[in-house]
Order: structure tokens, then sequence, then C-alpha cells
């Protein structure tokens, strides 16, 4: 008999992984509380990082030469795919001033060293505006006037490797993908939603799991259980609680008519790539302060517009047994009621009235918070969690806000380390181990006390 596994979560960590191990012989159940069998992954309302119009594909990593690798590995998969789930529109990484910030120049330098200088295109280069006409990219290198006297320029980079995908439309891809494969969905209500797991002790007086039960009340048996629930996935296991922390992203969203005939060409991808802006250098401890993004209008006409500057913490109290808490608290995923303070929609609009000038003192379409499931370092949790005997329980989450691109291949490093651990050939092993003797960095050392904390009130 096949080994069986059941896997908590039908986001783009639990789809990935099911498709991987359902190809190498394991029999794979799935389970989620949304039923994406209803709405093929279109309910934006829903909280799963996964469900969503469009997600940033790129290459660049700066130092990180193994994320960077591993997104042109997924790239040609993705466009193996077809479908039109990846769309290379190529993406405008504007800086925060007139020079390129240290970041962009790594980057340069990692892609030059894996060959791919000649897909990227610096503004001001004289070579680089060259064979940006030959091949075509040229009326994507846009210039933008900075704010303050003297009159200068941003500096930019125009990265022909990147684009978007199209995350919802590729969920469903492979949810369809898995079902043919015979991965087994129990989705929506108390029969998907994870309630417990069912725990034993073994003869030499360790833990072990033996499967979960749903809330409905429903023992559901397996040799492992996988946990893939993103954001809620350290409230399903607390023993995560050291190596994640849920936060939010404010989005905000226009939505443009195909009658305004103008808009709707300057704002496709065919025309319009990817934009993202620094708005200030990264500050002395290395972090972001000040990132937002836009993408192309999709065909309903939706421009989304993402603020990653200030993760959102919403600390709450943690329940008495969870490994790892700050001031007895940790923090969970707010309800969807909660929606972007001031402070964020700001930093949009200042964002929207230098690259999108058309809809300066236009109201949002809609906001909402998207929720990172960030983890210690930025690298994905992906392991078998120790404190378990027998292999019984997996985790494979800590997307750390850049885990959808990976959609393609994360299930195949996920099932190489799933099955062979210390063996496994991935070189992504040691980067996605449990790794409970690093340092709680990223963020996750900052605690209720920090000025992003929701539930109390936020300063930044
Ligand atoms: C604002 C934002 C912007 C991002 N932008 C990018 C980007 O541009 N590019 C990129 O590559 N990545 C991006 N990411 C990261 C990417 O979206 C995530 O890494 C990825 O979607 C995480 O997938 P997941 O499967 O781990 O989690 P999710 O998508 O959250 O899926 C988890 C699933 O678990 C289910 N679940 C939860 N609790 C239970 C329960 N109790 N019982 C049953 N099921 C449960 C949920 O319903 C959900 O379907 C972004 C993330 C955010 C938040």
């Amino acid at each position: 008999m096949p080994a069986k596994v059941n896997i908590i979560g039908a986001g783009i960590f639990g789809l990935s992984l099911a498709v991987s191990l359902k190809q190498r012989g394991y029999d794979v159940v799935v389970f989620d509380k949304n039923d994406y069998s209803l709405d093929e992954y279109r309910n934006f309302e829903v909280q799963a990082a996964s469900v969503d119009q469009n997600k940033i594909f790129r290459a660049s990593y700066g130092k990180k030469v193994h994320y960077q690798r591993l997104a042109m590995e997924a790239r040609d998969k993705w466009e193996a795919l077809g479908n039109d789930l990846f769309v290379p529109s190529g993406m405008l990484r504007v800086q925060p001033t007139d020079e390129l910030g240290n970041l962009e120049l790594e980057t340069i330098s990692n892609m030059e060293r894996d060959g791919l200088r000649d897909k990227i295109f610096v503004k001001g280069d004289q070579q680089d505006a060259a064979r940006a006409t030959q091949q075509g990219w040229d009326a994507k290198l846009f210039s933008f006037p900075m704010p303050e006297e003297p009159a200068r320029e941003f500096a930019e980079v125009l990265d022909t490797t990147a684009g978007f995908t199209r995350s919802s439309a590729a969920c469903h891809h492979f949810y369809k993908w898995a079902r043919e494969l015979g991965v087994e969905f129990v989705f929506g209500g108390e029969k998907g939603a994870f309630d417990s797991l069912i725990k034993l002790q073994t003869s030499d007086g360790r833990k072990k799991v033996a499967g979960v039960v749903t809330q409905d009340g429903v023992e559901h048996s397996a040799d492992t259980t996988v946990i893939a629930a993103g954001s809620f996935s350290h409230s399903l296991v607390p023993d995560l609680s050291y190596h994640i922390e849920s936060s939010a992203g404010s989005v905000a969203r226009f939505k443009i008519d195909p009658s305004q005939i103008e808009l709707w060409e300057k704002y496709s991808p065919a025309k319009f790539p990817v934009i993202t802006w620094k708005k200030a250098k990264r500050d002395a401890a290395g972090k972001d302060v000040g990132s937002v993004y836009v993408f192309p209008r999709t065909e309903e006409g939706i421009i989304k517009i993402g603020y990653r500057g200030v993760k959102y913490t919403h600390f709450q109290p943690a329940p008495s047994e969870v490994a790892y808490s700050q001031e007895g608290q940790w923090s969970t995923p707010a309800g969807p009621e909660l929606k972007p303070p001031q402070i964020a929609l700001d930093a949009i609009r200042e964002f929207v009235s230098i690259f999108l000038p058309e809809f300066k003192g236009v109201p949002y379409y809609s906001t909402k918070f998207c929720w990172y499931t960030d983890s210690l370092d930025n690298e994905f949790v992906i392991d078998y969690v120790p404190t378990y005997a027998d292999n019984s329980l997996f985790v494979c989450t800590g997307g750390s806000g850049h885990g959808a691109k990976f959609l393609p291949v994360l299930g195949e490093h996920a099932a190489d380390i799933f099955m062979n651990q210390e063996d496994a050939k991935t070189p992504l092993r040691n980067f996605w181990r449990w790794r409970s003797d690093a340092p709680r960095k990223n963020g996750l050392e900052e605690g209720p006390d920090g000025p992003r904390n929701l539930a109390k009130g936020v300063s930044l």
C-alpha cells in the first residue's frame, strides 16, 4: 500500500507538494476550509495569499542566488504550462533616487554571473538602450521625474525575465491537474476545516501524529500529515510558532472599463510592465522601508497596487501550550473586516501620484489586507517537525511574501526533502530546514510592542 499523506491547505504550497507526491506514488488527500471547487480560486475575499489575480514573477534576488536559480527553473516550467498563466510583461524596478541601490547592483552582478545580463536594461546606459530598442522593450523604459528639486529622474532597471503570474488561475490549473492524477480533495465547511491532530504515543514515549480530525468530527488517518496552511499554519501546529508569524500587506485596487480606451491600452500588460518602487534606501538593519508595486490591468480592468513597506502584525493572546510566544502573544491573521490603515493608503497614494498620474484623486475600487507567512529569516520552512516521531508531521510553509512564483517547482524540491531528508539533492534543503537554533530576525524579533501591531494602533 502506498504511504498515505494528508495535506492541510490547498494554496500554492499545498497544491504544488500534492502534485509532486502523487507523481511519486503517495496516496494524497488535501483538505481546505475554502471550497475552491465552487469558485475556481476566484473569490478574492478569502484569506489565502495564493488566491489573487496576480503575483510578481522575478528572478532578481540580490545576493540570494539560490532563489534566482529556483526562479529561472520555475520560469521554464511556467512557460511550458502555457495557458497564459505566466505573463512576461517585464518589471521596471524604480530606485529610491537617481542612482542604483546596493540590492540592484547585487542583482545585476548575480544575473550577469548566470548569463542573464542581456535580459536587463539599465536606464541611461547607452548600450542597454540600443539593445532595448532592438528587442522591442524600449517603450517600457518609462521616465519618472523625482518630485524633489532640482529636476532629476529616478534610476531604473527594466528586467525582462520578470513579469507576473495569474495566481488564482494557476492554482485552479494545479487543482485540476492534481485531481486528474488522483489526488483527493476535501473542501469547504466543517468537513474540510482542520480541527486537531490525532496524537499517539510511541512505545518509547514519543509523540506521533496519526492523522487529523476535521471540524465535522471525522478522523482521517495518515502516515504523514503536512501543514501547508499559509498564515494560519502556526495556529494549527503551535510547534511552528518560533519559525513563522503572520503579517498583513496592504492592497488597493482601481477598476477601469474598456470604454476608457486610452487607460485600457496604456495599462495593458503589452504596454505596461510591473513597476516596483523602493521609496527609500534599505535602513541600517537592511530592512526595506516603503516598497510599493503595481501590476498591469487584468482582463476585468483591475489595477492592483500593493504596499509592503510595512507589514502589519496582529498580536493576540497565544494559547498557553504554544512552543514560543512574545509576552504571551503571537501574531495571527485578523478577519477580513480589518482594512489597511490610512498611513498605508497614503503611501500608495504617493506612489499613484508619481507612477499612475491619471488616478490621482480617483477613489479606490477596493482595499484589503493580504496575509504573509513571514519566517524568521525570509526562507521557507519545509521539513519534518522533530518533536513528532516517525516522520509523522511535515510542514510546508513560510512563503514570506515571495512563494507564489515557485508554484511549478516548489513541490519537486519539497518532495525531495519529504522523501530523502538529509540525503535530499535539492540545494534548498539547508535553507528550508527546521531551524529552532536560528536567531529570530526578519521582523519576528519585534513582538507586540513594535510600532506595526494593528492590535495596538500602528505608528508606521
Ligand atoms: C500581500 C502579498 C503579496 C505577495 N506578493 C507575491 C509576489 O508578488 N510574488 C510571489 O512570488 N509571492 C508573493 N506573495 C507570497 C505568496 O502569495 C505566498 O508565498 C503563497 O501564496 C503562500 O501559499 P500558501 O499555500 O503557503 O498559503 P495560502 O495561499 O494562504 O494557502 C493556505 C491554505 O490553507 C487553508 N487553511 C488555512 N487554515 C485552514 C484550516 N484550519 N483548515 C483547512 N484549511 C485551512 C487556507 O484556506 C488556504 O487555502 C505575496 C504574499 C502576500 C501576502
